[in-house]
């Protein structure tokens, strides 16, 4: 009887999507391992879909040779995905209208400054509010007249493209929420105000990399039907600036579930660049997936 009820409430749960999404600098960690497991147990846990997907929109630092081990690392530790796999690198049309959107918009602006002249203008400021991944731009081009910026363009000179947070929350409202069903850094849960203001006018996209991390995850995730969104609490505060993305691009909002980070036995995060615990030095060593997953605390079913 209490076989059939937990069926019956089984097939009338959503059946959830979610993902791992690797960039391909460097070979898979514990902690990778961790967040792989995450996601694909979300989702066979509501009998849903998981789907990989290979984040080398940095041109300049993905690699084919790492995105092979990814897959071997990945089957290794049993996992399965479907396929066709996205790759970032092959998408960047998608990426770009959303752009042209928020530019039709007037929601993004040229940004001309060098990276020395915004680190010299943030010295020389008596404030310099912080956001999660540095100090916030000072807003040098936010206000320059649409003929300069067209005659800078025009000219050939270099620039990226910024939100102007301040004009897309005054169109987005500042009502904006998500569901988080795991663990923010600091115990948030339950359904969060998004504050995107605590990024500043995050540049969207540069000469080089033609979308952000932001822009392209939250067209990614939409475009490939994701519904429950897993990943590192690292990442936690990132997800007030997606929620704003959504809003002013009309896309599905996700469910989040943002997990504990993996550490080393001195409580450091593990990092690429700390071949220790690759998963193909530990498989070199002699472990099994088996041990794999007990160190990670997943029963292996
Ligand atoms: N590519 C990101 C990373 O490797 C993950 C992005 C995400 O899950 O939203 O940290």
């Amino acid at each position: 009887m209490r076989a059939a009820a937990f069926e019956l409430e089984r097939a009338t749960m959503t059946k959830d999507v979610t993902r791992f999404a690797p960039s391909p600098t460097g070979f898979l960690h514990l902690g990778h391992a961790f967040a792989a497991l995450f996601a694909a147990r979300a989702a066979q846990d509501s009998s849903g879909r998981f789907l990989l997907r290979i984040e080398d929109i940095d041109l300049t630092r993905a690699r084919g040779d790492f995105e092979v081990a990814i897959d071997e690392d990945l089957a290794w530790l049993g996992l399965s995905w479907e396929r066709p796999v996205r790759r970032q690198s092959e998408n960047f049309a998608d990426y770009a209208s959303a752009l042209d959107r928020l530019k039709t918009q007037r929601l993004i602006y040229p940004c001309f400054c060098t990276r020395r002249e915004i680190a010299s203008e943030i010295a020389e400021s008596v404030l310099a509010p912080q956001g999660p991944d540095g100090p916030l731009y000072p807003g040098t081009c936010r206000n320059r007249s649409s003929m300069e910026r067209e005659e800078r363009i025009e000219s050939g000179e270099q620039h990226a493209w910024r939100l102007d947070v301040e004009r897309c929350t005054e169109l987005a409202g500042s009502a904006l929420t998500f569901n988080e069903s795991g663990l923010g850094p600091r115990g948030e849960s339950g359904a969060i105000s998004a504050r995107p203001e605590i990024f500043g006018d995050v540049v969207l996209a540069r000469k080089e990399t033609p979308a952000s991390y932001h822009l392209a995850v939250v067209v990614d995730d939409a475009l490939q039907g994701v519904t429950l969104v897993t990943r590192g609490n690292d990442l936690f505060q990132a997800t007030h600036l997606h929620r704003l993305l959504q809003a002013l691009l009309d896309l599905p909002v996700p469910r989040y579930r943002h997990h504990r980070l993996i550490t080393d036995a001195s409580g450091k995060r593990l990092a690429k660049r700390d071949a220790a615990t690759a998963l193909r030095a530990l498989r070199a060593e002699g472990w099994t997936a088996a041990r794999v997953y007990d160190e990670l605390g997943f029963t292996n079913r």
